[in-house]
């Protein structure tokens, strides 16, 4: 156990001390007992890990480790969970800040946490009510488990809304052998959460979502993941095989999660994730020019140093804006699932992909050579890969292909606030 680790316990230990001896019953609530400190405190302990192991991350395009186990060893997995399964009830925003807080120290941990979570999130809006899936939560809360996702599957790819694999059935199980062409930190993950076309028969855009434990399924390798940055989410392909009880089937729709769970929380948490990459970056630039203002004028350059700022700003903007939406709506169905709030949330993703990618260019054409280089203290280089990774993260282009349709419905608005 590492120092930040044990001294959280410590902080802990001292608050149980304070605080009045919970009721036995009570105890029994939680399978693990609170975790110390807030999310933020927890939150920046991890960063300081991430951002330490972050070159060597990226170097060798190796799974996160540290910062995911210290993550861990601080209770952040099941934070999203009800109290009553051993979480903290955590909300989407509290934990869009985490993936910000991370993102500014190590891209590929902030997107490893964000993915974890929105595949939490699907579950735990969807998946409760079943001794299974209750199980599930209370384990993913005790042993701090960590959830990988596989929606991309052949060599087709990018369309979430298409399984091409069935759910066979037999008796009371359930068996699933897929062609899951990107599980990032496929082979460290507890358990993953996984798109099934419903059966045989069904269309492929009639879908399920599943979960296995490690126990449940077996991970082939079929493709490698040397890529320009993202290096350490370890996002390889297998092929998968699983098979459970048939409680491991959410018993919704996947279309219904993916439109009130899935689309909000992956387009909110990566979002967020992005911002922190394109906010290390603007860092840097300030960096670069208040070491130069020191030796002199300011740098003809400084003027790349606000558009990068102004870039960062309107994304934090515009994923706080999101969040605001999403609150407003989050409990009612009907509104989650409409036309209005389906766009806006599709569309924040390809406008935050987009911002997060000029905020980091603007960052690196501020610090001109000394950004550019890969040894120097300022450098973008690991940033820009990174962020480059976001406008292809399901794909811009097919957004906006989706989303060109029901924008259709929408009327124009008439006033600014809409
Ligand atoms: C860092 C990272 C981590 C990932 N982790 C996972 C994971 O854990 N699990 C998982 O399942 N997947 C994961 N993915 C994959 C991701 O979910 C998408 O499936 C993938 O990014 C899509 O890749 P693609 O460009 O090949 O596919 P496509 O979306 O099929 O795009 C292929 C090409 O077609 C073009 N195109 C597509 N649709 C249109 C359109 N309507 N109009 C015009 N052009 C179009 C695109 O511009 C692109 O050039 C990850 C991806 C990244 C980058």
């Amino acid at each position: 156990m590492n120092g930040e680790v044990s001294e959280a316990m410590t902080v802990h230990e001292l608050r149980r001390l304070k605080e009045p001896a919970p009721s036995a019953a009570k105890e029994r609530l939680f399978e693990t007992p609170p975790r110390a400190g807030d999310l933020a405190e927890r939150a920046s302990r991890v960063a300081a890990v991430a951002a330490r192991h972050a070159d060597s991350v990226d170097r060798d395009g190796r799974f996160p480790l540290e910062a995911i186990s210290t993550a861990k060893e601080l209770g952040l997995m099941g934070v999203m969970a009800p109290r009553r399964l051993g979480g903290e009830d955590a909300g989407l925003g509290e934990i869009a800040d985490v993936c910000y807080t991370l993102g500014r120290a190590c891209a590929s941990t902030a997107m490893i946490y964000a993915m974890h979570q929105v595949k939490v999130a699907c579950v735990v809006r969807h998946g409760l009510g079943d001794p299974w899936r209750e199980g599930f939560i209370r384990r993913l809360t005790r042993d701090q488990l960590l959830v990988a996702s596989s929606t991309t599957e052949g060599s087709g790819g990018g369309d979430v809304r298409s399984s091409e694999a069935p759910i066979e059935y037999e008796g009371g199980r359930i068996r699933l052998t897929r062609a899951a062409s990107v599980i990032s930190y496929g082979v460290e993950a507890d358990a993953v959460v996984t798109t099934a076309r419903r059966e045989a028969n069904a269309a492929a855009s009639d879908q399920v979502l599943a979960v296995f434990l490690k126990s449940d399924y077996s991970l082939e390798r079929t493709l490698g993941w040397d890529t320009l940055g993202m290096r350490g989410t370890c996002s390889a392909g297998f092929t998968l095989r699983a098979s459970g009880d048939g409680a491991q089937l959410l018993p919704v729709a996947y279309g219904v999660i993916h439109a009130q769970s899935m689309v909000p929380a992956a387009h909110i948490l990566w979002s967020s994730a992005w911002a922190g990459v394109a906010a290390a970056a603007v860092e840097k630039a300030r960096k670069y020019l208040r070491k130069s203002a020191r030796t002199g004028a300011a740098p003809p350059s400084a003027p790349y140093f606000t558009r990068a700022n102004a870039s960062l700003r309107a994304l934090r903007a515009l994923i706080a804006t999101a969040l605001d939406r999403y609150e407003e709506v989050k409990d009612d169905p009907d509104a989650l699932s409409a036309a209005g709030f389906q766009t806006e949330i599709a569309l924040l993703k390809v406008d935050a992909s987009e911002l997060a990618v000029a905020a980091v260019m603007s960052a690196l054409r501020c610090g001109g050579l000394s950004s550019y280089r890969n040894d120097s203290d300022v450098s973008i280089g690991r940033h820009l890969r990174d962020v480059l990774s976001s406008p292809i993260m399901i794909n811009n282009d097919r957004i906006l292909g989706n989303v060109a349709a029901s924008a259709l419905l929408t009327e124009v608005p008439a006033t600014i606030r809409g």
